[in-house]
């Protein structure tokens, strides 16, 4: 299905994933609204403060993509961030902000995108990970908000079937962007940066060409989840 004209959201627009996802939707033709909150990195035909964990920004930002385009057909939930270290002993301000910003705040997003769902073709598309599937010791507070990303997407994608809205989950797994920066834990990120060193990884284009096969699936087809990981990565 041809991507022209498309109206789309894309959070966590200024770096990795989001950032490729822009750049492939616009040069399929669509019109990108990228939103985060570092503007000065966002390349979409507009371009949006956005912090997840705020849910008045959240609707600024969505009502202001939706105004400016005359509706949206397209959202992809890609912001995120990934605090590691164990449970035990964890400063749990650190835990909120975790869920605050990959579970709540793609919540957030698509409740206030949805009344803007207007078009023929209609999709919503959330960034998970292969840590929404499976899970390793110190990741406990990230696990929790992908396999509740899942959650939320697989029931939504239920409940709006009747309505021609599409509702898919992508699952990478090593990409090279900037999401181990948020790790936190210096060891820990010394440890998953020698892993990452070694072999060669996912780029942000390798995920956002997996987001655009499904966007441009015919209505009658929805692709609803994805996994998609180095060839090397078990
Ligand atoms: P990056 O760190 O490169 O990008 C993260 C993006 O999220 C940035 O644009 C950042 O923008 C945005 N973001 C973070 N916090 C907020 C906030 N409070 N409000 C608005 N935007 C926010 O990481 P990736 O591209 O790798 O991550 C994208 C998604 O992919 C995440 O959900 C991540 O969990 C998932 N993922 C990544 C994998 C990987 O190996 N890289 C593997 C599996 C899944 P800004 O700081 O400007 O607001």
């Amino acid at each position: 299905m041809d991507l022209k004209n498309r109206r789309a959201l894309v959070t966590g627009a200024s770096s990795g994933i989001g950032a490729a996802t822009v750049q492939a939707l616009r040069e399929a033709g669509a019109q990108v609204a990228a939103a985060a909150r570092r503007t000065d990195r966002l390349d979409g035909d507009l371009n949006l403060t956005l912090d997840v964990t705020d849910e008045a920004s959240i609707r600024t930002a969505v009502d202001a993509a939706a105004a400016d385009f005359g509706g949206l057909d397209l959202v992809v939930n890609a912001a995120g961030i990934m605090p590691l270290g164990p449970v035990a002993g964890a400063d749990t301000t650190i835990w909120r902000r975790c869920l605050d910003t990959n579970l709540l705040g793609m919540m957030l997003v698509t409740h206030a995108a949805l009344p803007h769902l207007t078009g023929d073709a209609r999709d919503i598309v959330n960034i998970s990970s292969i840590g929404g599937r499976e899970t390793y010791p110190g990741a406990a507070v990230y696990h929790a908000t992908k396999f509740g990303l899942y959650g939320f997407s697989d029931a939504l994608r239920k409940e709006l079937a009747p309505s021609g809205v599409r509702v898919s989950v992508v699952e990478p797994g090593y990409t090279d962007t900037e999401l181990f920066t948020s790790i936190g834990d210096p060891e820990r990120q010394a440890a998953l940066a020698g892993v990452m060193a070694t072999q060669r990884n996912l780029a942000g284009a390798d995920v956002a060409a997996a987001i655009l096969h499904i966007v441009s699936r015919p209505p009658h087809v929805l692709v609803n989840n994805v996994q998609i990981r180095p060839s090397i990565q078990a």
